[in-house]
Protein backbone atom coordinates (compact mmCIF):
# COMPACT_ATOMS: atom_id res chain seq x y z
CA UNK A 1 0.00 0.00 0.00
CA UNK A 2 1.13 3.50 -0.55
CA UNK A 3 1.18 3.90 3.23
CA UNK A 4 2.96 7.37 5.01
CA UNK A 5 3.50 8.88 1.51
CA UNK A 6 1.86 12.44 3.13
CA UNK A 7 5.50 13.14 4.41
CA UNK A 8 7.32 14.03 1.07
CA UNK A 9 6.35 18.03 -0.18
CA UNK A 10 7.63 16.82 -3.37
CA UNK A 11 7.15 13.93 -6.12
CA UNK A 12 10.66 13.15 -6.30
CA UNK A 13 11.32 12.83 -2.74
CA UNK A 14 8.54 10.29 -3.21
CA UNK A 15 9.73 8.74 -6.09
CA UNK A 16 12.93 8.21 -4.81
CA UNK A 17 12.03 7.03 -1.22
CA UNK A 18 8.62 5.62 -1.32
CA UNK A 19 8.40 1.59 -0.77
CA UNK A 20 12.28 1.09 0.18
CA UNK A 21 12.43 -0.87 3.30
CA UNK A 22 15.65 -1.10 5.17
CA UNK A 23 17.54 -3.82 4.26
CA UNK A 24 18.45 -6.65 7.10
CA UNK A 25 22.00 -6.71 5.49
CA UNK A 26 22.10 -3.34 5.35
CA UNK A 27 22.49 -3.00 1.44
CA UNK A 28 21.53 0.63 0.41
CA UNK A 29 19.62 -0.23 -2.76
CA UNK A 30 16.64 -3.13 -2.50
CA UNK A 31 18.62 -6.10 -4.21
CA UNK A 32 17.87 -8.17 -6.87
CA UNK A 33 15.66 -10.92 -4.69
CA UNK A 34 16.43 -14.08 -6.87
CA UNK A 35 14.72 -16.58 -5.09
CA UNK A 36 11.94 -18.49 -6.50
CA UNK A 37 11.00 -19.28 -2.93
CA UNK A 38 10.90 -18.33 0.55
CA UNK A 39 11.92 -20.53 3.94
CA UNK A 40 10.22 -20.85 7.18
CA UNK A 41 12.07 -21.27 10.57
CA UNK A 42 9.30 -24.20 11.63
CA UNK A 43 6.15 -25.36 9.70
CA UNK A 44 3.96 -23.92 11.75
CA UNK A 45 5.40 -20.67 10.45
CA UNK A 46 4.82 -22.02 6.76
CA UNK A 47 0.96 -22.45 7.81
CA UNK A 48 0.69 -18.64 9.40
CA UNK A 49 2.24 -17.25 6.27
CA UNK A 50 -0.04 -19.06 4.12
CA UNK A 51 -3.24 -18.21 6.08
CA UNK A 52 -2.35 -14.74 6.06
CA UNK A 53 -1.85 -14.84 10.12
CA UNK A 54 2.00 -13.93 9.45
CA UNK A 55 2.98 -11.33 6.83
CA UNK A 56 5.76 -12.71 4.91
CA UNK A 57 6.83 -14.00 0.91
CA UNK A 58 6.17 -17.60 -0.08
CA UNK A 59 6.78 -17.74 -3.58
CA UNK A 60 8.12 -15.27 -6.09
CA UNK A 61 4.88 -15.77 -8.49
CA UNK A 62 2.55 -14.33 -5.29
CA UNK A 63 5.27 -11.45 -4.43
CA UNK A 64 8.96 -10.55 -3.97
CA UNK A 65 11.22 -7.82 -1.66
CA UNK A 66 12.14 -6.24 -5.18
CA UNK A 67 9.17 -6.33 -6.58
CA UNK A 68 6.88 -5.20 -4.07
CA UNK A 69 8.98 -1.78 -4.08
CA UNK A 70 8.07 -1.18 -7.49
CA UNK A 71 4.49 -1.78 -6.63
CA UNK A 72 4.54 0.50 -3.12
CA UNK A 73 6.55 3.14 -5.14
CA UNK A 74 4.02 3.57 -8.20
CA UNK A 75 1.03 3.26 -5.49
CA UNK A 76 2.51 5.98 -3.97
CA UNK A 77 2.83 8.40 -7.32
CA UNK A 78 -0.53 7.18 -8.33
CA UNK A 79 -1.96 8.80 -4.88
CA UNK A 80 0.48 11.84 -4.15
CA UNK A 81 -1.29 14.50 -2.66
CA UNK A 82 -5.11 13.06 -2.93
CA UNK A 83 -6.58 13.33 -0.22
CA UNK A 84 -10.72 12.30 -0.12
CA UNK A 85 -12.50 13.13 3.05
CA UNK A 86 -9.32 14.70 4.79
CA UNK A 87 -8.18 11.99 4.10
CA UNK A 88 -4.50 10.63 2.36
CA UNK A 89 -6.46 8.03 -0.31
CA UNK A 90 -4.70 4.92 -0.44
CA UNK A 91 -3.58 2.48 -3.33
CA UNK A 92 -2.46 -0.94 -3.94
CA UNK A 93 -0.50 -2.09 -6.97
CA UNK A 94 0.44 -5.39 -8.19
CA UNK A 95 3.32 -5.20 -10.56
CA UNK A 96 3.15 -7.57 -13.96
CA UNK A 97 5.24 -8.98 -16.79
CA UNK A 98 4.05 -6.59 -19.35
CA UNK A 99 1.21 -3.85 -19.68
CA UNK A 100 -0.54 -6.53 -21.43
CA UNK A 101 -0.80 -8.80 -18.39
CA UNK A 102 -1.67 -5.70 -16.01
CA UNK A 103 -4.40 -5.20 -18.49
CA UNK A 104 -5.53 -9.04 -18.56
CA UNK A 105 -5.35 -9.22 -14.60
CA UNK A 106 -7.56 -6.01 -14.80
CA UNK A 107 -10.26 -7.31 -17.21
CA UNK A 108 -10.24 -10.65 -16.29
CA UNK A 109 -10.79 -9.82 -12.11
CA UNK A 110 -13.85 -7.45 -12.78
CA UNK A 111 -15.72 -9.20 -15.77
CA UNK A 112 -17.69 -12.42 -16.35
CA UNK A 113 -19.19 -13.87 -19.32
CA UNK A 114 -22.24 -11.64 -20.51
CA UNK A 115 -20.25 -8.26 -19.57
CA UNK A 116 -20.03 -5.68 -21.97
CA UNK A 117 -16.40 -3.07 -22.08
CA UNK A 118 -17.41 1.02 -23.16
CA UNK A 119 -14.40 2.07 -24.60
CA UNK A 120 -12.84 4.73 -27.05
CA UNK A 121 -11.53 3.61 -30.29
CA UNK A 122 -8.18 5.16 -29.81
CA UNK A 123 -6.53 2.45 -27.69
CA UNK A 124 -3.09 1.30 -28.13
CA UNK A 125 -3.49 -1.81 -30.62
CA UNK A 126 -2.40 -4.95 -28.32
CA UNK A 127 -5.59 -3.64 -25.79
CA UNK A 128 -7.53 -3.51 -29.16
CA UNK A 129 -6.46 -7.01 -30.15
CA UNK A 130 -6.65 -8.33 -26.78
CA UNK A 131 -10.84 -7.65 -26.40
CA UNK A 132 -11.45 -8.59 -29.93
CA UNK A 133 -9.16 -11.46 -29.91
CA UNK A 134 -9.20 -13.10 -26.59
CA UNK A 135 -12.26 -11.95 -25.07
CA UNK A 136 -14.54 -11.68 -27.53
CA UNK A 137 -14.31 -15.60 -27.45
CA UNK A 138 -15.29 -15.68 -23.76
CA UNK A 139 -18.55 -13.58 -24.08
CA UNK A 140 -17.17 -10.15 -23.09
CA UNK A 141 -17.82 -7.43 -25.71
CA UNK A 142 -16.40 -4.46 -26.75
CA UNK A 143 -18.63 -1.10 -27.49
CA UNK A 144 -16.24 0.80 -29.04
CA UNK A 145 -17.50 4.62 -29.51
CA UNK A 146 -16.26 7.93 -29.10
CA UNK A 147 -16.49 8.80 -25.97
CA UNK A 148 -15.37 12.74 -26.26
CA UNK A 149 -19.23 12.55 -26.92
CA UNK A 150 -20.85 12.38 -23.35
CA UNK A 151 -23.72 12.38 -24.30
CA UNK A 152 -23.37 9.14 -26.30
CA UNK A 153 -21.55 7.49 -23.68
CA UNK A 154 -24.40 8.20 -21.30
CA UNK A 155 -26.85 6.93 -23.87
CA UNK A 156 -25.01 3.59 -23.95
CA UNK A 157 -24.57 3.21 -19.75
CA UNK A 158 -28.55 3.91 -19.43
CA UNK A 159 -29.73 1.63 -22.55
CA UNK A 160 -27.26 -0.82 -21.84
CA UNK A 161 -27.17 -2.89 -18.17
CA UNK A 162 -24.72 -5.47 -19.42
CA UNK A 163 -21.88 -2.62 -19.67
CA UNK A 164 -19.67 -3.00 -16.86
CA UNK A 165 -16.52 -0.85 -17.00
CA UNK A 166 -15.84 1.58 -19.15
CA UNK A 167 -12.11 1.50 -20.21
CA UNK A 168 -10.07 4.97 -21.30
CA UNK A 169 -6.97 5.40 -22.21
CA UNK A 170 -5.66 8.87 -22.65
CA UNK A 171 -3.76 10.26 -24.02
CA UNK A 172 -4.38 8.10 -26.45
CA UNK A 173 -2.46 5.91 -29.27
CA UNK A 174 -1.33 7.54 -31.80
CA UNK A 175 -3.47 10.47 -32.16
CA UNK A 176 -3.11 12.17 -28.68
CA UNK A 177 -6.94 12.51 -28.49
CA UNK A 178 -7.96 13.12 -24.90
CA UNK A 179 -11.07 11.81 -22.85
CA UNK A 180 -12.92 13.39 -19.52
CA UNK A 181 -11.51 11.71 -17.04
CA UNK A 182 -13.60 13.46 -14.19
CA UNK A 183 -16.64 13.41 -16.42
CA UNK A 184 -17.04 9.65 -17.78
CA UNK A 185 -16.30 8.84 -14.10
CA UNK A 186 -18.81 10.62 -12.59
CA UNK A 187 -21.44 9.07 -15.25
CA UNK A 188 -19.95 5.80 -14.72
CA UNK A 189 -20.53 6.50 -10.72
CA UNK A 190 -24.21 7.97 -11.64
CA UNK A 191 -24.74 4.04 -13.23
CA UNK A 192 -23.02 1.98 -11.09
CA UNK A 193 -20.23 1.53 -13.19
CA UNK A 194 -16.50 1.20 -12.55
CA UNK A 195 -13.62 2.79 -14.84
CA UNK A 196 -10.41 2.46 -15.74
CA UNK A 197 -7.26 3.78 -17.34
CA UNK A 198 -4.10 3.33 -19.01
CA UNK A 199 -2.46 6.11 -17.99
CA UNK A 200 0.79 4.72 -19.67
CA UNK A 201 1.58 8.43 -22.02
CA UNK A 202 0.81 10.42 -19.06
CA UNK A 203 3.09 8.83 -16.36
CA UNK A 204 1.51 10.04 -12.12
CA UNK A 205 3.92 13.04 -12.81
CA UNK A 206 1.59 14.67 -15.13
CA UNK A 207 -1.54 12.92 -14.86
CA UNK A 208 -3.33 11.14 -11.36
CA UNK A 209 -6.96 9.51 -12.97
CA UNK A 210 -7.69 8.87 -9.28
CA UNK A 211 -7.69 12.38 -8.55
CA UNK A 212 -10.52 12.65 -10.91
CA UNK A 213 -12.64 9.34 -9.53
CA UNK A 214 -11.38 6.61 -11.84
CA UNK A 215 -11.01 3.11 -9.73
CA UNK A 216 -8.44 1.43 -11.70
CA UNK A 217 -5.04 2.75 -13.58
CA UNK A 218 -3.17 0.06 -15.03
CA UNK A 219 0.50 1.07 -16.82
CA UNK A 220 2.58 -0.55 -19.42
CA UNK A 221 6.47 0.24 -16.99
CA UNK A 222 7.80 -0.33 -19.99
CA UNK A 223 7.39 3.46 -21.22
CA UNK A 224 8.16 6.42 -19.39
CA UNK A 225 7.93 4.53 -15.46
CA UNK A 226 10.98 2.58 -16.72
CA UNK A 227 12.28 5.61 -18.25
CA UNK A 228 15.70 3.88 -20.29
CA UNK A 229 14.05 1.19 -22.76
CA UNK A 230 15.61 -1.68 -20.60
CA UNK A 231 12.60 -3.60 -19.16
CA UNK A 232 9.16 -5.22 -20.03
CA UNK A 233 6.52 -4.57 -17.26
CA UNK A 234 3.15 -3.50 -16.48
CA UNK A 235 0.80 -2.62 -13.03
CA UNK A 236 -2.23 -2.61 -11.97
CA UNK A 237 -2.95 -0.25 -9.08
CA UNK A 238 -6.30 0.21 -7.42
CA UNK A 239 -7.63 2.14 -4.48
CA UNK A 240 -10.69 -0.49 -3.30
CA UNK A 241 -7.77 -1.91 -1.33
CA UNK A 242 -10.10 -5.13 -0.46
CA UNK A 243 -10.51 -6.07 -3.85
CA UNK A 244 -7.09 -5.51 -4.90
CA UNK A 245 -6.72 -7.57 -1.56
CA UNK A 246 -8.94 -10.36 -2.94
CA UNK A 247 -9.98 -10.55 -6.47
CA UNK A 248 -7.08 -8.67 -8.06
CA UNK A 249 -4.24 -10.84 -6.09
CA UNK A 250 -5.75 -14.26 -6.62
CA UNK A 251 -5.82 -13.43 -10.88
CA UNK A 252 -2.51 -11.98 -10.85
CA UNK A 253 -1.40 -15.13 -9.07
CA UNK A 254 -3.33 -17.74 -11.28
CA UNK A 255 -2.46 -15.65 -14.31
CA UNK A 256 0.93 -16.37 -13.85
CA UNK A 257 1.48 -12.82 -15.51
CA UNK A 258 4.57 -11.84 -12.76
CA UNK A 259 7.16 -9.76 -13.00
CA UNK A 260 10.63 -10.61 -11.44
CA UNK A 261 13.16 -9.09 -9.71
CA UNK A 262 16.11 -8.01 -12.01
CA UNK A 263 13.34 -6.13 -14.17
CA UNK A 264 11.96 -4.60 -11.19
CA UNK A 265 15.28 -3.37 -9.89
CA UNK A 266 15.65 -1.50 -13.24
CA UNK A 267 12.48 -0.05 -12.73
CA UNK A 268 12.88 1.17 -9.39
CA UNK A 269 15.91 3.09 -10.26
CA UNK A 270 14.37 4.38 -13.63
CA UNK A 271 11.28 6.11 -11.71
CA UNK A 272 13.52 7.37 -9.27
CA UNK A 273 14.25 9.95 -11.92
CA UNK A 274 10.82 10.57 -12.97
CA UNK A 275 10.21 14.26 -12.48
CA UNK A 276 13.54 15.46 -14.01
CA UNK A 277 13.33 13.27 -16.92
CA UNK A 278 9.43 14.32 -17.44
CA UNK A 279 10.26 18.22 -17.06
CA UNK A 280 13.19 17.83 -19.92
CA UNK A 281 11.06 15.34 -22.45
CA UNK A 282 8.02 18.05 -22.50
CA UNK A 283 9.95 20.80 -22.06
CA UNK A 284 11.28 19.34 -25.86
CA UNK A 285 8.23 17.86 -26.86
CA UNK A 286 6.33 21.35 -26.46
CA UNK A 287 9.12 22.96 -28.99
CA UNK A 288 9.18 20.19 -31.43
CA UNK A 289 5.59 20.48 -31.64
CA UNK A 290 6.16 24.65 -32.56
CA UNK A 291 8.73 23.52 -35.26
CA UNK A 292 6.71 20.96 -36.87
CA UNK A 293 3.76 22.59 -36.86
CA UNK A 294 5.08 25.68 -38.49
CA UNK A 295 7.31 23.78 -41.20
CA UNK A 296 6.31 23.80 -44.78
CA UNK A 297 6.82 20.10 -45.31
CA UNK A 298 3.89 19.06 -42.97
CA UNK A 299 0.56 18.44 -43.00
CA UNK A 300 -0.67 17.98 -39.63
CA UNK A 301 0.77 17.87 -36.18
CA UNK A 302 -1.46 15.90 -33.37
CA UNK A 303 -0.36 17.12 -30.17
CA UNK A 304 -2.69 17.98 -27.59
CA UNK A 305 -0.22 20.77 -25.99
CA UNK A 306 -1.24 22.68 -29.61
CA UNK A 307 -4.62 24.98 -29.32
CA UNK A 308 -5.52 23.41 -32.60
CA UNK A 309 -5.62 19.86 -31.30
CA UNK A 310 -9.31 19.12 -30.63
CA UNK A 311 -8.72 17.60 -27.29
CA UNK A 312 -6.26 20.84 -26.06
CA UNK A 313 -9.16 21.72 -23.45
CA UNK A 314 -9.52 18.30 -22.25
CA UNK A 315 -5.73 17.81 -21.55
CA UNK A 316 -5.00 21.18 -19.94
CA UNK A 317 -7.53 20.55 -17.76
CA UNK A 318 -6.74 17.21 -16.28
CA UNK A 319 -3.08 17.21 -17.02
CA UNK A 320 -0.35 19.06 -15.25
CA UNK A 321 1.57 18.88 -18.91
CA UNK A 322 0.51 17.98 -22.26
CA UNK A 323 3.33 15.30 -22.18
CA UNK A 324 6.10 14.23 -25.00
CA UNK A 325 3.92 12.00 -27.27
CA UNK A 326 2.71 13.40 -30.47
CA UNK A 327 2.38 11.98 -34.23
CA UNK A 328 2.65 14.34 -37.52
CA UNK A 329 1.71 14.12 -40.92
CA UNK A 330 3.87 14.90 -43.82
CA UNK A 331 2.43 16.32 -46.97
CA UNK A 332 4.02 13.71 -49.32
CA UNK A 333 2.17 10.70 -47.79
CA UNK A 334 3.52 7.48 -47.07
CA UNK A 335 6.32 7.58 -49.49
CA UNK A 336 7.68 11.53 -48.21
CA UNK A 337 7.16 9.64 -44.38
CA UNK A 338 9.52 6.64 -45.46
CA UNK A 339 11.79 9.16 -46.89
CA UNK A 340 12.32 11.23 -43.76
CA UNK A 341 12.40 8.18 -41.39
CA UNK A 342 15.79 6.81 -43.49
CA UNK A 343 17.38 10.20 -43.20
CA UNK A 344 17.05 10.86 -39.55
CA UNK A 345 20.58 10.64 -38.28
CA UNK A 346 20.51 11.24 -34.43
CA UNK A 347 16.67 9.93 -33.91
CA UNK A 348 15.76 6.19 -33.49
CA UNK A 349 13.27 4.77 -35.97
CA UNK A 350 11.79 1.98 -33.61
CA UNK A 351 8.50 1.33 -31.72
CA UNK A 352 8.02 2.01 -28.06
CA UNK A 353 7.99 4.87 -26.23
CA UNK A 354 9.41 6.74 -23.25
CA UNK A 355 13.37 6.00 -23.64
CA UNK A 356 15.81 9.00 -22.85
CA UNK A 357 16.33 8.61 -26.96
CA UNK A 358 14.09 10.15 -29.29
CA UNK A 359 12.21 7.52 -30.96
CA UNK A 360 10.16 7.59 -34.55
CA UNK A 361 7.49 4.84 -35.47
CA UNK A 362 5.55 4.91 -38.78
CA UNK A 363 2.09 3.24 -37.43
CA UNK A 364 0.82 2.01 -40.96
CA UNK A 365 3.50 -0.51 -41.17
CA UNK A 366 4.31 -1.35 -37.68
CA UNK A 367 2.09 -1.10 -34.54
CA UNK A 368 -1.39 -0.72 -36.46
CA UNK A 369 -0.41 -2.84 -39.69
CA UNK A 370 -2.88 -5.85 -38.21
CA UNK A 371 -5.95 -3.01 -37.91
CA UNK A 372 -7.58 -3.39 -41.44
CA UNK A 373 -6.71 0.32 -43.76
CA UNK A 374 -10.21 1.51 -43.45
CA UNK A 375 -10.63 0.74 -39.34
CA UNK A 376 -7.27 2.55 -39.20
CA UNK A 377 -7.77 5.35 -41.28
CA UNK A 378 -11.45 5.87 -39.53
CA UNK A 379 -9.43 6.31 -36.21
CA UNK A 380 -7.07 9.09 -37.92
CA UNK A 381 -4.00 6.60 -38.88
CA UNK A 382 -3.17 7.57 -41.85
CA UNK A 383 -0.66 6.41 -44.21
CA UNK A 384 2.01 9.02 -43.94
CA UNK A 385 1.88 9.32 -39.85
CA UNK A 386 4.86 9.27 -37.77
CA UNK A 387 4.76 8.48 -33.91
CA UNK A 388 7.28 10.31 -32.06
CA UNK A 389 8.14 9.95 -28.41
CA UNK A 390 10.30 13.25 -27.79
CA UNK A 391 13.46 12.13 -25.60
CA UNK A 392 15.56 13.86 -23.49
CA UNK A 393 18.57 14.59 -25.52
CA UNK A 394 19.16 18.44 -26.20
CA UNK A 395 16.21 20.28 -27.72
CA UNK A 396 18.78 21.73 -30.49
CA UNK A 397 19.96 18.58 -31.48
CA UNK A 398 16.64 17.04 -31.86
CA UNK A 399 15.24 20.29 -34.32
CA UNK A 400 18.74 19.83 -36.14
CA UNK A 401 18.10 16.38 -36.94
CA UNK A 402 14.64 16.98 -38.11
CA UNK A 403 15.42 19.88 -40.24
CA UNK A 404 17.73 18.15 -42.52
CA UNK A 405 15.75 15.31 -42.64
CA UNK A 406 12.74 17.42 -43.96
CA UNK A 407 14.57 18.76 -46.55
C1 LIG B 1 3.06 -0.40 -24.63
C2 LIG B 1 1.69 -0.11 -24.19
C3 LIG B 1 0.87 -1.11 -23.64
C4 LIG B 1 1.30 -2.55 -23.56
O1 LIG B 1 2.36 -2.70 -22.66
P1 LIG B 1 3.50 -3.86 -22.77
O2 LIG B 1 4.40 -3.51 -21.64
O3 LIG B 1 4.13 -3.76 -24.11
O4 LIG B 1 2.78 -5.14 -22.57
C5 LIG B 1 -0.38 -0.75 -23.20
N1 LIG B 1 -0.83 0.52 -23.30
C6 LIG B 1 -0.08 1.49 -23.84
C7 LIG B 1 -0.63 2.87 -23.93
C8 LIG B 1 1.20 1.23 -24.30
O5 LIG B 1 1.94 2.20 -24.84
Amino acid sequence: MSGNNKIYKGFSSLAIHAGQHPDPMYAHLTPIYASSTYVYDEAEQGSRRFSGQEKGYIYSRWGNPTMNEAEEKIAAMETFGIVSNGKQVEAKAILHASGMAAISSLLLATLKKGDKILTHYSLYSGTQDYMKSLLEPLELTSIIVDLRDLSLAEKYLKEDSTVKLIYLETPANPTLQCVDLKALSDLAKKYGKITACDNTFATPFLQQPFKHGIDFIIHSTTKFLNGHGTAIGGILVGTDIEFMNTRATKTHRLLGGNSNAFEAFLLINGMKTLELRMQRHCENAMQVAKFLAGHQAIEKVNYNGLPTHPDFNVSQKQMNHPGAMMSFELRGGFKAGVNFMNKLQMCTRTVSLGTCDTLLSHPASMSHSSIPRENRLQYGITDGLIRLSVGIENGEDILNDFEQALQ
